[in-house]
């Protein structure tokens, strides 16, 4: 599991997002532009991560509406646990995709 896949998957969260965003605003009865763009976008960046991390990242979005969370001063910004300081510090060199063990988010650090 390299970077790119993790911030792929970031990108890939920005995109629901806005996706979502849209839905909503096309429910209040807005005219909503935009949203074939994005899901053509989603399903470019989705190409680029794999499936395994696809399938967990999927999994957790029915959950939770952010289903990756970034980590700051070793808490997990999901659910505000503070995070095995193992965790905490092997995630800033090695780039694997590590998941809070409380919440099961999909953890990244921030610079
Ligand atoms: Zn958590």
């Amino acid at each position: 599991m390299d970077d790119k896949q993790l911030r792929c998957l970031v990108a890939l969260q920005d995109v629901d997002h806005m996706i979502r965003e849209r839905a909503k605003e096309k429910e209040l009865g807005f005219d909503v532009e935009g949203v074939d763009e994005l899901q053509k976008m989603r399903e470019e960046i989705a190409k680029s991560i794999a499936t395994p991390l696809l399938r967990t990242y999927e999994r957790l979005r029915q959950r939770y509406e952010h289903a990756v969370v970034p980590v700051k001063n070793g808490i997990c910004l999901g659910c505000f646990v503070t995070l095995p300081t193992s965790i905490g510090s092997k995630g800033k060199e090695n780039i694997t995709v590590y998941r809070c063990e409380n919440c099961g988010r999909i953890l990244y650090w921030l610079d």
